[in-house]
């Protein structure tokens, strides 16, 4: 009774920081020299509590995942309901209803050239079945294609396949020995776009290119970089021309984000094959999708049974997971959610005005949902920076990750203007306090 009346911090003597610390080996982090970890309790809509209730809007949807708010009871109910009914069968040799409508209602809402979908659980699984898919389409019909085309700062995961291909790769000194071959193009920005051109003409001519992985339009992980549509357009003709897979990694753009349902829908030539996860089960459940064209299917369709694509993962498929997407996918295609996507970039366009008549600002960049910009600060300050500008926003009740000199803005769907002036006013404070 009365630990129950203390709570957990009196009954165990210690913060859950605390004992995190003792237990726990957390991703992207060096434990030595990181600060002790916040513990998050609960979270609703845009806002997640801490330990303390301290109260964070989260600016960054957790990694544009929750982009219809957390706990969000519509999504809640259709997995609730889902339990009751069936939560996990195998799904190699077993279907499901909501595996089935999932897959129905995304091929409505993809490019019209996508014709099938491999579930799997997560962002770099679904890059790394794109990969796969590339490698193994040439190999079953005897070409001799094995290197792997991507843009320069490129992210696309931290599984082998995903790692290789990633242009961001700094700390992945012990494992590059066991990389697959990758050249990597330089994006095209514009003034660039025909050296670019050029040069992956010469390079379809000096390597047996497989596939070309690509994030559209904008990298994330590299800081929301953007970068030349008509580049990009260019690119996958080529590519296309010379039978080299395309494949989209919308794991980050996907779902609304960019002002269109995909990316991939700003370009007049579709991909061959699309990588989704993040948004797709709104950060319910775990999951990942890869979809492909029938020509990609078509290349593994075959009486011989290695022909086939023998890649899956135990929870593949998940019923639970599938019914957050379903419920995520409906609420994106609401009246409510699509009008607070032109709420938010219409916000963000006159914010991005601002932003880019302040002297201590760069590179104002806005697609979307995504706003972005970099601070001008003397190279000397990079490496503190991010923390400094980390700590600055948490304390404002702020959650952003800087990356860098860059600070971006994706928030949930759901945010009210008042809450999305007050990330605003944090930032412009920000550059005052700190720069
Ligand atoms: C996050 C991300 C991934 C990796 O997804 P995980 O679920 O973290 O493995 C891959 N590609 C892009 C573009 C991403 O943003």
């Amino acid at each position: 009774m009365l630990m129950k009346i203390l709570g957990q911090n009196i009954r165990f003597g210690k913060s859950l920081s605390e004992r995190d610390e003792k237990v726990i080996w957390h991703p992207l982090t060096q434990h030595k020299t990181a600060a002790p970890l916040k513990a998050i309790k609960k979270a609703k809509g845009v806002w997640l509590e801490d330990e303390d209730g301290k109260q964070y809007i989260d600016a960054i949807s957790s990694w544009y995942t929750s982009m219809y708010g957390h706990c969000n009871s519509k999504i809640r109910k259709a997995v609730s309901k889902q339990m009751e009914k069936l939560d996990q069968v195998v799904f190699s040799g077993f279907t499901h209803e909501p595996a089935v409508e999932l897959a129905e209602k995304l091929l409505e809402i993809l490019p019209q050239n996508q014709a099938k979908l491999f579930f799997n659980d997560n962002g770099s699984t679904a890059t790394e079945i794109g990969i796969k898919m590339a490698l193994q389409y040439h190999h079953n019909q005897g070409h001799k294609r094995h290197v792997m085309l991507a843009l320069e700062e490129g992210f696309h995961g931290d599984t082998f396949g995903a790692m290789s291909v990633s242009g961001l790769s700094v700390y992945n000194g012990a494992f590059e020995k066991h990389f697959i071959e990758v050249i990597r193009l330089p994006k095209p920005v514009g003034y660039n776009n025909d050296e670019v051109i050029n040069l992956l003409q010469q390079w379809i001519e000096t390597y047996e290119i497989a596939g070309f992985i690509y994030e559209p339009l904008v990298q994330g992980a590299a800081g929301m970089k953007t970068y030349s549509k008509a580049g990009l357009e260019d690119i996958l003709k080529l590519c296309k021309l010379n039978d080299i897979i395309c494949i989209a990694d919308e794991v980050m753009t996907g779902f609304g984000k960019t002002g269109k349902t995909f990316a991939s829908q700003y370009m007049q030539t579709s991909p061959d094959v699309i990588c989704l996860s993040k948004a797709l089960s709104a950060g319910m459940v775990p999951m990942g999708i890869t979809s492909c064209s029938q020509k990609i299917y078509d290349a593994f369709y075959d009486d011989e049974l290695s022909k086939g694509l023998f890649h899956g993962h135990t929870y593949t498929g998940n019923p639970l997971a599938c019914a957050a997407a379903l419920a995520s996918i409906k609420l994106l295609q609401s009246e409510e959610i699509q009008q607070q996507i032109k709420n938010i970039m219409s916000w963000h366009q006159s914010f991005a005005i601002q932003l880019k008549q302040h002297p201590k600002i760069a590179e104002v960049r806005q697609i979307g949902m995504i706003l972005a910009f970099d601070l001008s600060v003397k190279m000397e300050r990079y490496g503190s920076l991010r923390n400094e500008l980390y700590d600055y926003f948490m304390q404002k009740g702020i959650f952003l990750r800087p990356l860098g000199n860059t600070i971006y803005i994706l928030t949930p769907f759901v945010i009210k203007k008042e809450e999305m002036q007050q990330v605003y006013d944090s930032i412009l404070s920000c550059v005052e306090e700190v720069i």
